[in-house]
């Protein structure tokens, strides 16, 4: 497997070289709006360990950034109304993954509302900022 690397994009965010629209941080994990949402609230969450995915990280950091993902389910349902919560996570090209840092999608979900591409279109950052408002006053 390919080793993780430290100049990906989410580590750059995890070390404030490149701006994020975070919703939440604690000791484990951080959250923030992805920037080409499938759905308005479509919030990422990462672990603070570097791992290129599900396959190399470490169980411990896995057990506590799940911890992390349901706060955020819980808080984007709320926020944003929704009828159901969409969480999901990619390894390796294969799969779908194009950033190589072990993230989770959460995305609200609403009856017979189908999701936009993945990777599709970037937000407006006004738009992102007030989603982001909006799930950091249910969280
Ligand atoms: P994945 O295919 O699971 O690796 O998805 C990576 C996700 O990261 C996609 O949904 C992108 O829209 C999102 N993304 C890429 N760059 C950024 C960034 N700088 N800030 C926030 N989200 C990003």
């Amino acid at each position: 497997m390919t080793a993780y690397d430290t100049d990906n994009i989410f580590a750059k965010i995890l070390r404030g070289e490149i701006p994020s629209t975070r919703v939440y941080e604690d000791e484990h994990a951080i959250a923030f709006m992805d920037v080409m949402p499938q759905a308005p609230g479509h919030v990422l969450v990462i672990p603070r360990q570097g791992s290129r995915n599900i396959l190399d990280a470490d169980p411990v950091v896995l057990q506590n950034a799940i911890v992390v993902v349901q706060k955020i389910a819980v808080a984007v349902k709320e926020a944003f109304d929704a009828d159901g919560v969409y969480v999901a996570q990619f390894n390796e090209p294969a799969s779908g993954q194009t950033v190589f840092h072990l993230h989770f999608h959460v995305i609200p979900r609403h009856e017979g509302v189908p999701l936009k591409p993945h990777s599709g279109t970037m937000e407006n950052f006004d738009v992102l900022k007030a989603n982001a408002e909006k799930i950091k006053a249910a969280l």
